[in-house]
């Protein structure tokens, strides 16, 4: 198969961590008989220093051109960077929300995984994570409260401010549609996380999601309200395999999810839009206090070229050799320091990548 893929190396350990992934996808081309081509693009402080903004409408065409775009992460230090004392409209992370409308990515999947090897970094009682957890939080990305009508007025002397929550069925259905797909190649449960009880958006996304349903009888679906569901998130995460929900409380339950995991510089994304096209990203920042030293952690970045080989090339054999890979070290000991834990061997982001590429064979 040919894979075309742009890759947006980044800022600060972006380009470090995005060069093992492309070592690991090398040798899985190698071995699965697969072509791959790269084409890298500048965005966020990398273009800004050459373009003076964070990213051109070329680079934009380029992305659109490929299969799947592979990013590191974008940004400085917020503090002491140039970048940030430029309007907000040229900073860098404008340039990650261009490249998400231009590519009308409404679907962000995050994994939130507990490997048995880090199970230590895991905040829950270990009698919580004894049957370990794999799920995947399938938040819309485009809708919702966050791009409602808003404004701030004042009546009679008092301030009121205004945000309006707003979907419409084709907008419920499209990512429903996604989250019942990717159930299909898990483990085939969905559990649809709304507020009922109280929203009218809520009541149509239910009865929308339960006509997407019918389409998928092998998939079993429950209804979870938020607030039960960001309990369930530490009484029991084993329950859940793919958590689908709106804009909002996806933001919150992703972060609630990714932080059970215990783990900033394991954790992978995906933005995927109506066709197979996708955006992957590790969900970390560009960590510019340790960038150019070889000792980040490069992952998160691996599994998400593993998502992307799983969810826009349909190669699921590649990803779970991907994830298998990465099982396989941290099972040998082999640690970043991020994750490094007394008798396991440190190791730096280049000896990762290369210990992760030998284990696909
Ligand atoms: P960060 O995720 O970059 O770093 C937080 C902490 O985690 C730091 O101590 C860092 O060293 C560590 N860390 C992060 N990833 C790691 C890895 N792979 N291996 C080892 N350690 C790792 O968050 P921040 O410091 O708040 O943000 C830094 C910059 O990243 C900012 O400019 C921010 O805007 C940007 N950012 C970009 C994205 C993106 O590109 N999608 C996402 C979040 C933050």
């Amino acid at each position: 198969m040919k894979l075309n893929i742009t890759c947006i190396p980044g800022d600060g350990i972006g380009p470090e961590i995005v060069a093992e992934a492309k070592k690991v996808l090398d040798k899985v081309a190698t071995v699965y008989g697969h072509e791959i081509t790269y084409k890298d693009i500048l965005m966020g402080g990398a273009s800004i220093d050459v373009h003076g903004i964070p990213l051109t409408d070329e680079a934009i065409a380029d992305a659109k051109s490929a299969d799947a775009v592979l990013m590191g992460s974008i940004g400085g230090d917020t503090t002491t960077s140039p970048w940030y004392k430029l309007p907000p409209d040229k900073r860098p992370e404008a340039g990650l929300l261009k490249i998400r409308k231009a590519l009308n990515l409404f679907a962000n999947l995050r994994p939130a995984v507990l490997y048995e090897e880090l199970a230590d970094a895991c905040p829950l009682r270990k009698d919580i994570i004894e049957a370990g957890f794999d799920m995947l939080i399938m938040r819309e990305l485009t809708g919702g409260l966050y791009f409602g009508e808003r404004r701030t007025i004042e009546e009679n002397g008092i301030r009121k401010a205004i945000d309006t929550l707003t979907y419409d069925e084709n907008e419920i259905r499209r990512i429903a549609i996604k989250g019942f797909d990717i159930a299909m190649k898990r483990r085939k449960k969905v559990t649809s996380v709304d507020k009922a009880n109280v929203l009218d958006s809520s009541r149509l996304w239910r009865k929308v999601v339960e006509e997407v349903a019918q389409d998928y009888p092998e998939v079993t679906l429950e209804h979870m309200l938020v607030d039960n569901c960001a309990m369930q998130l530490v009484k029991d995460p084993a329950q859940f395999d793919v958590i689908l929900t709106e804009n909002m409380f996806g933001d919150i339950l992703s972060d609630e999810a990714s932080m059970v995991t215990g783990s900033i510089g394991m954790l992978a994304s995906a933005s995927l839009n109506d066709s197979k096209f996708g955006l992957y990203e590790p969900s970390h920042g560009s960590a510019p206090d340790i960038a150019g030293k070889d000792i980040a952690n490069p992952i998160a970045t691996i599994l998400s070229a593993a998502m992307m080989l799983r969810y826009s090339f349909d190669l699921d054999k590649e990803a779970d050799a991907v994830e298998a890979a990465v099982k396989a070290v941290l099972n040998k000991g082999y640690r970043t320091g991020d994750i490094m834990s007394e008798g396991c061997t440190l190791v730096g982001c280049k000896k990762m990548g290369d210990l992760l590429t030998n284990e696909i064979v």
